[in-house]
């Protein structure tokens, strides 16, 4: 298994086949075939037909897989079709532009990084609210515990 250099939402150029020097998003990657499902090409239609009454008959249109080594990279600060290097920067290997240096991996980096920061504050915010109502079940739990442990005594002295 080969380790891709492209990922999902990247920007790619076909560079072969019947779809070349378009320039899409990555769709999908399946990295065991070595392949990629790239928007609006390898295009191919099937008709389908309706197997059951609420089923329509129609012609879907299905993206195709194709050989990575027919996509490139396009590089989104240079905007050149580039092979990939691969650095490491803050401990962490990431995907540079071999053209210009630049990372192609900042984006989604900040991205997610946004998004746990996000998560986090929201996070704190409902470990707040839930430890305030967590105490106050705490202490109705302790009523309807010692009400039931008095019901029990009532019961088990009869
Ligand atoms: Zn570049």
């Amino acid at each position: 298994m080969t380790k891709l250099n492209i990922k999902t939402g990247d920007n790619v150029l076909v560079i072969a086949g019947k779809d070349k020097g378009k320039v899409s998003v990555v769709s999908s990657t399946s990295p065991k075939q070595g392949k990629v499902c790239v928007q609006d090409v390898n295009v191919q239609t099937k008709h389908v037909k309706a197997r059951r009454a609420n089923e329509k008959s129609e012609i879907k249109k299905i993206e195709g897989l194709i050989d990575i080594s027919n996509v490139m990279v396009v590089c989104p600060s240079c905007n050149k079709a580039t092979r990939v290097a691969r650095k490491e920067v803050d401990g962490k290997m990431v995907r540079v532009c071999k053209k210009c240096g630049a990372v192609l991996d900042t984006d989604k980096k900040v991205a997610k990084a946004t998004k746990a920061a996000k998560t986090a504050k929201s996070s704190t915010k409902k470990t707040s609210s839930t430890v305030a109502k967590s105490g106050v079940k705490k202490q109705t739990a302790k009523g309807a515990t010692n009400r039931v442990v008095k019901r029990g005594d009532k019961g088990g002295s009869k």
